[in-house]
């Protein structure tokens, strides 16, 4: 991971961050400690070279004679966010995309697909100051079968092919193997072994043909959707995955997408509770994360229903938005009116899942699926973590969701995650305190992305270029 290294050299310095050898300090502010709850009222917290060098009581940390200074008065500070399941890394969208992930104090992103040489493109302008956004892993690539279901797939017909693979993205800078939905199951276990042979982690979608419990077994290192699940949970499975090896549904979309409408809501009204509990001890013992990334889950099971009227919409490229249409979406377009009634089940299930995984201490992450209709940077993390509370989380769990166990799941306790001395200063500062409303995340008064301070003003300052922007074309 790229984040335990030192600072990196001298680099242009952006508008409001303070020279390299200035301190930046947060004064007053009550620091929340996202482990155990605990809030630590006038605090003072130093940053230095984009790491914090002290957090304490005003009374014992020394204020730096040479420091720019933040009001932390009445406000509430929280690490920054990490959004697990984004995509965004691609040519000629990081100006448009970027800066909102900062604007809404999301410091973190995980790429879930894009293209690798943006990606690394954008760390590097990031890191310089020369872009605004916040810090990327990613897989650059997908990795599907022969048939894949997105143009830009890496693909693989073959175990061997499927080893190749993940030799030729590490090589390439991958931070992990993503892992597709139409992977052969016997190519899927090749990529597995391969993985951890070369030390690489692989996640993603547990591949329609794979069972989730299996997929967990193997080492996979999340799995996002919670897609497969609802399968793997059924009285019908054996039956079920029958049928889908006799239209070869496991490697062929269209298919899956055919027998999927054909079964109807035979996989949800078949759903085994205790099969599933299973699966569930089984993703805790092997610490299998899960991205149930409900954003995207329902702005799927509902497009038919839902009109751009989201007023946030106005930050968000147009031509975007015009894609966020069923009538156009490969996805969606032949869907019926019982098929969206099938989808809202599935929804509904998902809803259920999720608040069981949330009861047996399943680790969980927040993601949204950025770029997925109604997906918006920065924006719909915030809805995210109001959908892990509406599933039983508490509001601090929620918050865990997006800020220590995206740390966790990095191995990169280290460097991210809380608000501690020699953490990297990347920290969002509240007006209200988030552990009473999750909704008092959006309350932003400040965000500090490493160790840049990007305040109200800066803030509203990205916020109106972008709206300007997609006001002119
Ligand atoms: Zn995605």
């Amino acid at each position: 991971m790229p984040f335990d290294q030192p600072p990196a050299p001298a680099a242009a310095v952006a508008p409001a961050t303070p020279p390299r050898d200035t301190a930046l300090v947060i004064d007053g502010a009550t620091v929340i400690d996202v482990e155990s709850g605990n809030r630590l009222t006038g605090a003072r917290v130093v940053i230095r070279q984009r790491r914090i060098v002290d957090v304490g009581p005003a009374a014992r940390v020394a204020m730096p004679t040479d420091a720019l200074r933040i009001d932390g008065r009445g406000g509430f500070l929280i690490p920054g966010l990490w959004d697990m399941h984004v995509h965004s890394a691609y040519a000629g969208l990081g100006n448009l995309l970027l800066p909102l992930y900062i604007a809404n104090g999301v410091t973190g992103v995980r790429e879930m697909f894009g293209q690798l040489f943006a990606m690394k493109a954008y760390r590097a302008q990031i890191d310089t100051g020369a872009l605004i956004g916040p810090r990327i892993v990613g897989s650059g690539h997908i990795l599907d079968g022969p048939k894949p279901i997105w143009p830009g797939s890496v693909t693989a017909r073959t175990p061997e092919q499927g080893m190749r693979a993940v030799d030729s993205l590490k090589a390439a800078g991958a931070d992990f193997i993503k892992v597709y939905s139409v992977l052969p199951p016997d190519v899927y276990r090749a990529i597995a072994t391969r993985a951890k042979a070369v030390g690489i982690p692989f996640a993603g979608h547990i591949p329609g043909g794979v069972n989730a419990m299996e997929a967990s077994a193997l080492g996979q290192h999340s799995a996002e959707h919670l897609t497969g699940i609802p399968l793997s949970c059924s009285r019908d499975e054996v039956a079920i995955r029958r049928m889908r090896d006799s239209v070869k549904a496991d490697t062929d979309y269209p298919a899956a997408q055919a027998l999927g409408r054909a079964l109807g809501s035979r996989v949800i009204d078949t759903f085994d509770a205790e099969k599933c509990a299973a699966i569930y001890r089984e993703f805790v013992a092997n610490r299998t994360w899960q991205v149930p990334t409900m954003t995207v889950n329902y702005s799927i099971s509902h497009l038919d229903q839902m009109t751009a009227t989201d007023p946030r919409l106005a930050y968000i490229p147009k031509f975007l938005v015009q894609g966020w249409d069923p009538k156009t979406d490969f996805r969606l377009k032949a869907l019926t009116p019982a098929d969206w009634e099938n989808s809202r089940k599935t929804w509904a299930l998902n809803q259920r899942i999720l608040r069981e995984m949330v009861q047996a201490g399943v680790p969980i992450l927040a993601g949204t699926d950025v770029l997925n209709p109604f997906c918006m940077p920065g924006f719909s993390l915030h809805d995210e973590l109001r959908y892990l509370v509406e599933a039983g989380m508490t509001p601090l769990q929620a918050l865990q969701a997006a800020t220590v166990n995206p740390a966790r799941f990095l191995a990169a306790t280290d460097s991210l995650g809380t608000i501690a001395r020699g953490k990297v200063a990347d920290l969002v500062l509240l007006d209200a305190d988030p552990l009473v409303e999750i909704g008092n995340t959006t309350k932003i008064r400040a965000v500090i992305a490493g160790g840049r301070a990007y305040d109200r003003t800066r803030l509203d300052a990205i916020l109106a270029e972008a709206k300007a922007r997609n006001a002119g074309n």
